[in-house]
């Protein structure tokens, strides 16, 4: 994967915010829009899409899931990142990135015909800098036995930061910590290992789902105008696309 496979995903977030009034948040048509782009692309692709629908703040919130035909439904890998952005920007580091990562994720998934021997599941959620609005909702309204399916969770929040220090990675499922671990250290990339905290993923370690993932970590732009395309590194941005693929691909294989 090359960065002209991942950057015209941010490239059309961006767009969006543009003609949208400046931001893709909860409830505005900025994140409508980002949905579009990234279910069109889906469903193109041959993923089986759709809409989980809750409330928060009197608007209707949207979570985008994607399912990948085949794989064993009784084990599921699952992975997400939240597609908001907060009211006062565009958000393509936070988190178009880790939005555009997961699309080029799946992309590759369907252009190389994956046959997993698990399930994968991708979903990109709604309301999250309110506060993990879209994913708590959507794992609440799971049923026990669905929980049980889905034996790791990967999120990524943040996938281009310039001037990166480290890959923050998920230190809790440990084949997935093993997985992004590895990738980043055979490339003689920096890591830290952080706990379960801060970002998508809290919904589903909170329900007792092992989870992993990672992070680039927040820039001068986090949450504020300037968090535009041009806050991005490409590269970083290519090798966390890199590393996602590379560990959904591991995780999947296995059974
Ligand atoms: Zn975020």
């Amino acid at each position: 994967m090359t960065a002209d496979q991942v950057m015209p995903h941010l490239e059309a977030l961006q767009r969006i915010a543009d003609r949208d009034g400046g931001n893709r948040a909860h409830g505005t048509v900025g994140y409508r829009d980002s949905v579009a782009y990234v279910k069109a692309a889906l469903d193109k692709a041959g993923f089986r899409t759709s809409l989980h629908r809750f409330t928060h703040d009197g608007a209707p919130g949207y979570n985008l899931v994607a399912d990948w035909p085949g794989g064993d439904p009784r084990h599921i890998v699952f992975a997400g990142a939240h597609l908001d952005s907060v009211p006062d920007g565009p958000g393509i580091n936070d988190n178009g990135s880790g939005s555009a990562a997961l699309l080029a994720t799946a992309l590759q998934v369907a252009k190389a015909n994956l046959k997993p021997q698990r399930h994968l599941r991708f979903a990109w959620w709604g309301a999250e800098e309110s506060g993990m609005v879209g994913s708590s909702a959507y794992v609440r309204d799971l049923s026990p036995a669905e929980r049980a399916r889905i034996d790791v969770y990967l999120n990524v929040d943040m996938a281009g930061t310039k001037n990166i220090r480290n890959w923050l990675v998920v230190d809790d499922d440990p084949a997935a910590y093993a997985a992004f671990e590895g990738y980043f250290t055979a490339r003689n990339l920096p890591t830290f290992a952080i706990g379960i905290g801060g970002s998508d993923h809290v919904s589903f370690g909170d329900a007792g789902i092992p989870v992993g993932g990672f992070a680039t970590g927040l820039d001068e732009c986090t949450h504020v105008a300037c968090d535009r395309v041009e806050n991005i590194d490409p590269q970083t941005e290519t090798v966390s696309t890199n590393a996602f693929i590379s560990t959904v691909w591991q995780l999947a294989a296995s059974h």
